[in-house]
This record gives C-alpha cells, structure tokens and sequence, in this order.
C-alpha cells in the first residue's frame, strides 16, 4: 500500500521515527492529473543591486547568478549568490534577500526558481504536520548557512504547494531532491543527517 515510502531517518532516529512509515506521517495522495504548467508568470523585479538578468549562456555558466523569491513580497529576483554577503535587496519592495538560509519557495515560482540557477539546488519538501521534517529545520539551515554562495537550499509546503510534488512523485516526506541546471541529480526520503546531506551534494 505504502510501497515505495523508504524509512525515515533509519541510523540516527530509530526509536523515535519507528511508527513514522505509515500513511498518517508521510503519504501524499498521488493524484493522476496532466502535469500543469508552472503558473509563474510574475515579471523578475529588477534589482539593480544585485546586477541583471540576460547575460548570455556562456557567461550565466560562469556566474553564481540564481533565481529567487523575496520572502515578503513573493517578487522573483535575479540575484548573484557570490554577493551574498552583501545582502542584496529586492528589487520590488527593497527589503534584504537573505541568501544564508533556505528559501521558500511554492507552486507557482518553484520551476523558474530551479532553472534559473546556475548553482545546485537542494530542495526539501515539508509539511508543518511532519515530525520527522522539524528535525531535518535545523540541519538544513546548518547546510544552507555552511554552502552559503555555492548552494541554493529551498523548501517547499507539500500542503500548500501540491503540486511540485506531485509532480515529482513524491510519497513520503521529508524528501529532499537536488536540482543541477534544472535536472534531477539525486534524492533522498527521509531524515538524512548532515554527513549524507554532503554526500547527497557531492554525488550530484
Ligand atoms: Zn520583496
């Protein structure tokens, strides 16, 4: 029935996360719909603090450049992760984008965000519901905090934005899956401890 949800967290939390495979804790209802297109549709606020947008190819390989959600006004803004100390502001409503966290990103900006980076992304799909979840927080705030200007770490609320993971295929949470040039390189189900959070990076 749950086939396919791997256990979470199985050398750190066993105990603990032991009656956590079941449906109540990890299942989403997979629902066969045509995959709908990504509804973002919002213009990139231009942000003269952070550089621009339509650099050609060649030089967007070069550069740390990423796309991302301001996370008061929802404005996408293009941004350069090696300026990241320097706390680039958005370019619509002026407040700081802070890049030394993960970012939340939903339904709507989640496929703009993942293409339009020139760097990995790992993206992690929550819920508030979820145990297991709140004790992968702070390790990825950790891990955002530690690859900060070479990663992009975002989350996403499979229960507001159920979509992506449907998407996705996405049967358990917390599942992390990291993005390179807007692909799949891996993925992991489950509380994954910071060593294989690095080692999920290092494969992909
Ligand atoms: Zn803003």
């Amino acid at each position: 029935m749950h086939t396919g949800i791997r256990p979470f967290g199985p050398r750190r939390f066993p105990a603990r996360l032991a009656g956590t495979t079941g449906p109540a804790a990890g299942y989403i209802e997979t629902v066969n719909e045509p995959l709908t297109p990504s509804r973002a549709s919002r213009p990139l606020a231009h942000n003269r603090s952070a550089g621009v947008s339509g650099m050609t190819d060649k030089a967007e390989a070069r550069s740390r450049k990423v796309t991302v959600p301001c996370q008061f006004c929802l404005s996408l803004n293009r941004v350069d992760l090696s300026r990241a100390d320097e706390r680039p502001k958005c370019g619509e409503c002026g407040k700081p984008i802070l890049l030394d966290r993960p970012v939340r990103v939903n339904d709507d900006d989640f496929r703009r965000v993942i293409e339009g980076a020139d760097v990995p992304v790992v993206v992690d799909f929550h819920a508030d519901w979820c145990g297991p979840c709140k004790i992968m927080a702070p390790l990825l705030d950790d891990f955002a905090y530690a690859h900060k200007g070479e990663v992009l770490v975002a989350k996403l609320d499979t229960d507001r934005s159920p979509q992506t993971p449907q998407q996705f295929g996405i049967r358990g949470i917390p599942t992390l899956i990291i993005f390179k040039n807007g692909q799949e390189a891996g993925r992991r189900t489950g509380v994954v401890s910071g060593e294989e959070l690095e080692a999920l990076l290092a494969s992909a």
